[in-house]
């Protein structure tokens, strides 16, 4: 695997909006596993192994392409354009 993120550099990261929740399961009573937010915008989503898997579903809807890891101690994000995983060391 030599595929790199392509957008990194074009993306000045965003402040998460919300912090320890995701505002959609919230609204609607749902619940998450784990929270992702967008580079881009700061929109808060929850991941892929939860039931609402609203970081892709911001995806989608908005084609930012770009989101990390909010858990306390991960560093790590993840291109949904390019399908790659983007190692700390390299996060913005
Ligand atoms: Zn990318
Ligand atoms: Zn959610
Ligand atoms: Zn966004």
């Amino acid at each position: 695997m030599t595929s790199t993120c392509t957008h990194l550099d074009q993306i000045a990261p965003a402040r998460p909006e919300t912090v320890g929740e995701c505002p959609e399961c919230v609204a609607t009573g749902g619940t998450w596993v784990h929270l992702r937010a967008c580079l881009e915008c700061g929109h808060v989503g929850c991941c892929d192994s939860s039931p609402a898997t609203h970081a892709t579903a911001h995806f989608r809807a908005t084609g930012h392409p770009v989101m990390r890891s909010v858990e306390p101690g991960e560093h790590w994000g993840w291109c949904f354009v390019d399908g790659v995983t983007i190692p700390g060391r390299q996060m913005p």
